[in-house]
């Protein structure tokens, strides 16, 4: 039992909470730390109540036990839930409404910058200021690319890196643990619409079953917590919209392949729009490595930078070339990217890659001819033949790009490139909110990538900002001792 309906009983509102925020990845984490500043700037005014619930761990203890070399019999990997949730990873923060969602839709394109602005300021504040900036904004390179059939989408990025992140967020716990209610391991049993307004929950944590209740809701669960979103919002009758899914080959080329375009910038990020798709680079790692990456039960191709470890690169470059698909349910788009991946990875970790010159003549890579390949792989895989594998859309997509590519850089791609099949990009569902994503019951707000609004870790932090000013705002209104900003 995941929802009840509206409570058919008079309830007297009694709140323990002002604001429960479910899901402490960035987007409930800055909507947190907003709202804690909030009050810190309106000192002598009764404190707000606030509640940041996650069902993963506290960030410190967020180790995934394979990676102590013991066996690991969890539910959910302890790498992507808890504190910070997705954030712990790479910590690539890019600034920019080009792409990682579309708050500039729900909120205007200056202040989805502005927003974008302020979460780095925090990032900041709390350490993240120790990795440079940079942007990867080059005038002269989009026109050039435009007059190759490509557009370059840029960015401002501050690129933490995994270790760097950990800090960061170590640090904004320990600062929220000062100054709101933090439950971890903590699961939310059931959500009761009160007479009047205001939320019931039941939580079901290390305390066992608790009931609570709260003024204001935000769902901040993030693509790990759809399948529970997606039974909260049928309960609770808010609408789902359609499901985004990204699948797309991964390309290991010569390190130097792209030196004509790159120039001083670390990355960057280019899309081709075909006849009846679109596709995009991402994930780009000069001097990276392809590396396996489990999610889901599926194992796919990923790309690692070596940045922060050096010595331990390789001579190549990568990235993905993404093409998006959309699908009428949770359901539908699992099962067809989850038909492709099983297949490649047959039951085991199996994926499958071809070199560029063999994709394009139609015939099978020989596990003898890539021991001589100028382009040394750098993840151990079975040669084959994707056309076999992977829909023709996806191989299609990156030839045509690749020949954009050839224009651009004004000469051929090395026919050793490798190319890896296939990664896969998920996305929840967007649901119906407003411009201050609130959702249809009033009181009940969607931050970070759970609205389906935001694909970012810039954009969900910046999407949980703007949450809790909404939030302020609204509380400002109701509760006569606290006033406006
Ligand atoms: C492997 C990987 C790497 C990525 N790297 C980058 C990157 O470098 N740069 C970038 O911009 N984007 C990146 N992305 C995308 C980015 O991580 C997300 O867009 C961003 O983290 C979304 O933040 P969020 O707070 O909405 O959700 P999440 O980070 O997913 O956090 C959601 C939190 O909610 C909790 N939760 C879920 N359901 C419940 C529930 N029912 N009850 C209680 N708690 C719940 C989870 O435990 C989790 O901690 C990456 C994505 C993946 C999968």
């Amino acid at each position: 039992m995941i929802s009840i309906p509206r409570s058919s009983k008079s309830v007297k509102i009694d709140m323990d909470y002002d604001v429960t925020i479910i899901g402490a990845g960035v987007g409930g984490v800055f909507a947190a730390h907003e709202l804690a500043k909030i009050q810190e700037r309106r000192k002598g005014m009764k404190p707000l109540n606030i509640l940041l619930i996650d069902k993963g761990k506290r960030v410190e203890e967020r180790f995934c036990p394979l990676d102590l070399g013991e066996s690991c019999s969890c539910a959910a990997c302890a790498k992507y839930i808890g504190f910070g949730g997705l954030g712990k990873s790479e910590g690539k923060f890019n600034y920019t409404n080009d792409f990682g969602g579309g708050l500039e839709r729900k909120v205007g394109s200056e202040n989805a910058m502005a927003l974008m602005d302020e979460v780095d300021a925090v990032l900041c504040e709390y350490g993240g200021a120790a990795a440079a900036d940079y942007s990867t904004e080059n005038p002269v390179l989009t026109e050039r690319a435009r007059q190759a059939g490509l557009a370059v989408l840029t960015t401002r990025t501050r690129h933490l890196g995994s270790a760097l992140s950990t800090v960061v967020l170590e640090k904004l716990q320990r600062y929220l643990l000062s100054r709101i209610i933090l439950s971890f391991e903590t699961d939310v049993a059931a959500i009761q619409l009160m007479e009047g307004g205001g939320f019931k929950l039941e939580l079901d944590g290390a305390e066992g079953r608790r009931m609570l209740t709260t003024r204001k809701l935000v769902f901040a669960t993030g693509r790990s917590g759809a399948d529970w979103m997606a039974a909260q919002c049928q309960a609770l009758g808010i609408g789902q919209d359609s499901v985004r899914v990204d699948l797309g080959l991964r390309v290991e080329m010569r390190g130097n392949q792209l030196d004509a375009i790159l120039g001083e910038t670390f990355e960057t990020k280019l899309q081709y729009v075909g006849e009846d798709y679109m596709a995009t680079t991402y994930c780009m790692n000069p001097s990276g490595r392809v590396i396996r990456k489990h999610q889901d039960g599926m194992v796919m191709p990923d790309g690692q930078n070596f940045r922060e470890r050096e010595g331990e690169g390789s001579a190549n470059l990568n990235f993905t070339l993404f093409v998006p698909r959309y699908f009428d349910s949770m359901e539908a788009a699992d099962s067809f990217a989850r038909g492709i991946i099983s297949g490649i990875n047959r039951g085991g970790e199996r994926i499958v890659a071809q070199r560029l010159e063999d994709l394009k003549l139609g015939r099978a890579t020989e596990q003898g001819i890539m021991q001589q390949n100028r382009v040394k792989p750098t993840l151990q895989v079975d040669p084959g033949q994707l056309a076999d594998e992977v829909p023709e859309l996806y191989t299609k997509a990156l030839l045509d790009f690749l020949a954009a590519l050839e224009r651009l850089l004004g000469e051929p791609i090395d026919e050793d490139t490798m190319v890896y099949g296939i990664d896969g990009k998920f996305y929840a569902p967007s649901i119906e909110t407003n411009e201050a994503l609130e959702t249809r019951v009033p009181g009940l707000y969607a931050a970070g990538d759970c609205s389906g609004v935001t694909h970012s870790l810039s954009q969900a932090a910046a999407s949980g900002i703007h949450v809790a000013r909404q939030l302020a705002r609204q509380l400002a209104g109701e509760l006569p001792e606290v006033t406006g900003e």
